[in-house]
């Protein structure tokens, strides 16, 4: 169902580079209709940093409530924002922006929406846990930052870039007074970390392809584990086919898609629209998610 547009509608969007494949545009909207709310959220495709100060500089002069921010502008958006909010900053890099009387303010909601979701789908409580986070990029960072925040007890960065999961650590750890940050290359000798984890998070790429393989293999994970993938498909991932089948706790990155969303509109509304549905946006990234296998399937047959 497309929104209704008036005179007096007021915009958000998603701008990244693609954002063909984004579900945001289809879960926020379903989200605006149900709360009866004159928003209307539209795909914003940028194709580099020169157009994107140029969009940014646009949108403060438009009747835009604000907007997320995806791959490839998360680290340089923080950089045009007005403010940040601290999470932002601490995590370097922003995916939501509301606009106030045309100026920018960033936040960063993917860390938020990760533990968000968790507590409600698993409820996991990040205080005195400790934590595998497979990946030291943008979603790594945010989900560091707010398992600090949440006082983990250790965070064990795995990444394959050694000194990238390093620098993301000596960042991070000036504000990390009761967690402690540990940096290890994912490899064959990661086993030990991985099974000595409350909680295992992919936040790498690795899933996405139809040949891809779980970042670790189930024989690391067991029972008492709670295992979450940042990655999200119809059929599910790799990681949590393994998780699962070694009796751990598994779930796939929708439910933090949807909390990150839902917690930018309510910066967004302020106030004035109180809790987004997340049920009503699950439901419409589900059907979205749904749609677009079949029509794959169709494709290929
Ligand atoms: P990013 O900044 O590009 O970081 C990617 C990370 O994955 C890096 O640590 C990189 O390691 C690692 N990596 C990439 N390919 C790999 C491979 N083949 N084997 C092992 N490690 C690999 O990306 P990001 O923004 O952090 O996003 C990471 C994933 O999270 C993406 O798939 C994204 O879609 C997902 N995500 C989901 C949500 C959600 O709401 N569910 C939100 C944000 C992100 P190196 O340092 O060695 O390059």
């Amino acid at each position: 169902m497309s929104a209704r547009i008036t005179g007096r509608t007021r915009l958000a969007g998603i701008i990244g580079w693609p954002v063909e494949q984004s579900l945001s545009p289809v879960m926020h909207n379903a989200a605006y209709q149900a709360m009866d709310l004159d928003w209307a959220y539209v795909p914003l495709p940028v194709a580099d940093e020169t157009d994107l100060i140029r969009v940014v500089g646009a949108i403060r002069v438009l009747p835009f409530v604000g907007f997320n921010v995806t791959m490839p502008y998360k680290q340089v958006m923080l950089e045009l924002c007005d403010e940040a909010a601290m999470l932002a900053t601490m995590a370097g890099a922003v995916n939501t922006v509301h606009c106030v009387d045309g100026r920018l303010i960033g936040y960063n909601t993917d860390g938020r929406g990760l533990v968000d979701s968790l507590a409600a789908e698993v409820g996991y409580e990040p205080q005195g846990t400790t934590v595998v986070i497979v990946g030291a990029g943008g979603a790594a960072g945010s989900a560091l930052v707010s398992l600090v925040l949440g006082k983990a007890e250790r965070v064990v960065l795995l990444n394959r870039t050694r000194e990238n999961a390093e620098m993301l650590a000596e960042r991070i750890r000036p504000h990390a007074r009761e967690t402690v940050i540990d940096v290890a290359m994912l490899g064959e000798d990661s086993a030990g970390e991985v099974r000595e984890a409350d909680l295992v998070i992919n936040a790498t790429p690795l899933g996405m392809g139809p040949t891809d393989q779980s970042p670790v293999p189930a024989e690391w994970l067991g029972a008492g584990q709670i295992v979450a993938d940042m990655i999200y498909r119809a059929q599910p991932t790799p990681l949590v086919t393994a998780a699962r089948s070694a009796g751990a706790k598994a779930v796939d990155g929708l439910g933090m898609l949807v909390a990150q969303g839902a917690i930018a509109m309510e910066i967004w509304g302020d106030e004035e629209c109180g809790r987004a549905p997340r049920d009503i946006m699950r439901q419409a990234a589900e059907d979205a998610i749904s749609a677009r296998a079949d029509s794959e399937r169709g494709e290929g047959s």
